[in-house]
């Protein structure tokens, strides 16, 4: 049999003023992404590594990921479903469909793309070819999705670690499925709730509970094939917008229905412990120094590239310049403009500029830095810890500025600030730190929780701070808690 392998993600966050380009995508089509997503621990690597020695033919059809940004043009995303779609048409017939997606890329005119990119599939194939399709946990799940999708099966763990597994689930899915072993349907339970991420990680707290709920269902009723809890990124102000559970069951729409009903009583019920407690960034400062030991992550969420701010703040750096001159620290930060003005110098060169607010000028002010240039690279890196180890990044041209004892990378496109590569990959070792300012609101933890001393949540401005309140939405279908105040949606 012939199973058809897609991979395309990217998380939107529709306040971000940079527009989502294809070219963000580095799409890959048919054989050639073969060699460079095999042995990647990613969604795709997981499918390669389970429909090749089945022996059904995996047909690759398309391959590409865009750090979060904000909308794309309605003429990019058309021209890049149509390429996505040319080569579904070319590599046909198939007997069943995997898709990697996201479940919060969006467009302008198109707010849920990856429900548009699952219904032209549907156009090409057909309703009876099985499409199983994954998804991230922060994705926004909506009917469409849901009712294009045979099955739909979303991470587990928040940091994500198991894009792999999640992977290996769906393909063992579709081989089932096949094999006419089951049959899966799917059901979901939506919730008129946004919630922040910083409190969402799946290893304790109130997402380890609707998990540990949701896990208990599945393993008292065997005809729960997967169960999913979808928290949903807060910055993305579409209509349909809310957390979601999902569960896939052989057959039996009651079941599947009746497991996401009680997974989402559950997180609806613990919804204020997901609420995020943040410091002033000078007595976040002030407690890094103060605390024994190192390093201290001083998490800059309000600017996380992987939640679509731009990854422009240098509010930290500035105070850091300030408060703490002669501790070792590191720290990222977009700007494209200094870094060109770096790749006129060389390693060692004295350097003054100006980094921050390169995107977001209304939100973060420049910052004067004087100081040398202490390394330049092409800005290519590839994971290599827990999170999507083997998947390349690529950040552009890129410059190291050390300013006293705070070495800052400073680069031209978006970095991830997930991994602890985007700083190695510059020859800084993080684990010899005493600071580091980390543009993540909780996924850092899968690769600097095993070093770091503790985190603080800093109180930053930025387009993806956790302050729900403060955002500008207009789209979100209300009333929705935490903007509103809302009657128990259960009806108790
Ligand atoms: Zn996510």
């Amino acid at each position: 049999m012939r199973i058809g392998l897609g991979y395309l993600l990217q998380e939107t966050n529709t306040f971000s003023p940079v527009e989502t380009q294809v070219k963000d995508f580095h799409p890959l089509f048919g054989k050639p992404l073969i060699e460079q997503w095999r042995g990647t621990r990613t969604e795709l690597g997981a499918f390669l590594d389970t429909i090749e020695p089945s022996g059904h033919e995996a047909v690759p059809l398309f391959a590409g990921w865009a750090m979060t940004a904000g909308r794309m043009s309605a003429a990019a995303f058309q021209g890049l479903r149509e390429s996505l779609m040319a080569q579904v048409r070319q590599s046909g017939p198939y007997d069943g469909l995997l898709l990697a997606l996201h479940g919060a890329l969006s467009a302008q005119g198109t707010d849920d793309c990856d429900g548009a990119i699952l219904e032209a599939v549907r156009e090409i194939v057909g309703d009876r070819v099985p499409l199983i399709t994954t998804l991230d946990l922060h994705a926004n799940l909506t009917a469409k999705i849901t009712r294009l999708a045979d099955a739909v099966i979303g991470y587990k763990t928040y940091p994500h670690v198991d894009m792999y597994e999640t992977g290996q689930a769906a393909a063992e899915l579709m081989l089932r499925t096949l094999r006419g072993e089951v049959r899966p349907v799917t059901r979901m339970r939506k919730l008129p709730l946004i919630v922040p991420p910083e409190n969402q990680q799946t290893t304790h707290g109130p997402m380890r509970t609707v998990w540990d709920m949701a896990e208990a269902y599945r393993r008292e009723h065997p005809e729960i094939l997967s169960v999913s809890v979808f928290g949903v990124q807060p910055w993305l102000d579409i209509d349909e917008m809310g957390c979601a559970t999902l569960a896939v069951a052989d057959r039996n729409h009651e079941s599947a229905q009746r497991c996401a009903e009680e997974s989402a009583r559950k997180l609806w019920d613990l919804r204020a412990e997901l609420e995020v407690e943040r410091v002033e960034p000078r007595a976040a400062i002030r407690d890094a120094l103060a605390t024994t030991g190192g390093p201290v992550v001083l998490a800059d969420s309000a600017d996380s590239p992987t939640a679509g701010a731009p990854g422009d703040s240098a509010e930290l750096v500035r105070l850091l310049i300030e408060e703490a001159p002669h501790v070792p620290t590191i720290a990222w930060v977009r700007d494209p403009a200094a870094v060109a003005q770096a790749w006129q110098l060389r390693p060692g060169d004295p350097i003054r500029t100006s980094i921050g607010g390169a995107f977001t000028k209304d939100l973060v002010r420049p910052v004067e830095i004087e100081g040398r240039v202490r390394s330049l690279s092409d800005g290519r890196f590839v994971f290599r810890g827990a999170y999507n180890n083997g998947m390349l990044n690529e950040m552009g041209r890129t410059a190291v500025i050390d300013v006293g004892a705070l070495s800052i990378v400073v680069s031209e496109e978006a970095a991830s600030g997930i991994g602890t590569e985007v700083f190695r990959s510059q020859g800084l070792e993080p684990e010899y730190q005493k600071i580091i300012v980390v543009k993540s609101a909780n996924s850092f933890r899968s690769e600097y929780g095993p070093f770091m001393v503790k985190a603080i949540m800093v109180d930053t401005p930025g387009l993806s701070s956790s302050n729900l309140r403060s955002l500008p939405y207009k789209r979100v279908s209300r009333p929705i808690h935490p903007l509103d105040e809302i009657e128990d949606p259960f009806g108790r």
